[in-house]
């Protein structure tokens, strides 16, 4: 893919990340009555707006186009979540300065979950969205290095991951941001910023879905002389039987 569909398709998940933001808006804003200030979906839905309108002006350059939306979020949601959502972005944007590859995407999953646990000094457990970006983040990277997956494949693993995160944000407590307030009482509920970050995730996949299909199908249902295939070798350590 060259640098301008990388570009047109930064610009269409976002798009598309606003929509979902605009149409989950009070269901974001009911999760976080529950064990915030009631604002996470006016927040988000605010800063993905904000977004569209930064990106009508900025470059078509990869890199640029994610720093733009990070900076929306940084100065327009305000709260817990802009600047954890935005200043990673802001960070890990860099990663793609010389385009999306598989590699690059690895490395900006990395930084991005890198510069949320360092700002937010939130770890697993605390009932926060690094509770659905850490196993995204971990599993993605697992997935295109050890398993070989092709991105989107990855992807896919990553969201199922990211959705396990947040069904496992209800039955602990709260230790970071405003809903450690609340104590025990945050037990039982699910985690706004959590919830969100799959959102977000679930529309990155479908655009990614779109631009990256075509290249699947193509491996899939490519051509292979079965002379040429080698034998699968099994792994070392492979639990393949006595
Ligand atoms: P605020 O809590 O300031 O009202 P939002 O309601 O927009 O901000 O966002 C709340 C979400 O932010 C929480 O559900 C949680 O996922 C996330 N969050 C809060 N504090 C932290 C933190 N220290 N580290 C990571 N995420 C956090
Ligand atoms: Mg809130």
């Amino acid at each position: 893919m060259d640098r301008e569909t990388q570009a047109e398709a930064i610009r269409e998940a976002t798009a598309a990340m606003a929509d979902r933001m605009a149409a989950e808006k009070s269901a974001l804003t009911e999760l976080d009555s529950a064990i915030g200030d009631a604002d996470h979906g006016a927040n988000m839905n605010r800063g993905f707006q904000a977004a569209l309108e930064r990106l009508e002006d900025a470059d078509d350059d990869p890199a640029e186009l994610v720093k733009t939306v990070g900076v929306a979020l940084v100065s327009e949601v305000g709260g817990a979540a802009g600047p954890l959502y935005g200043g990673s972005l802001m960070k890990a944007s860099g990663e793609f300065e010389d385009g999306i590859t598989a590699e690059s995407s690895v490395a900006f999953a990395e930084r991005y979950l890198e510069t949320l646990e360092e700002r937010g000094k939130a770890s697993v457990g605390d009932k926060t969205m690094v509770d659905a970006v850490t196993p995204a983040v971990h599993t993605y990277r697992k997935a295109i290095e050890v398993d070989d997956s092709d991105p989107l494949e990855a992807l896919g693993k990553a969201v199922d991951a990211a959705e396990r995160g947040v069904a496992f944000t209800t039955p602990i407590r709260a230790k970071k941001g405003r809903a450690s307030y609340l104590g025990w009482r945050s037990v039982g509920h699910q985690d706004p910023g959590a919830t969100s970050t799959l959102y977000l995730l679930e529309e990155l996949l479908a655009v990614a879905e779109e631009y990256l299909n075509g290249d699947v199908e193509v491996d899939a249902e490519a051509d292979v002389d079965p002379e040429e295939l080698e034998e699968p070798a099994l792994e070392d350590g492979a639990d393949g039987g006595p």
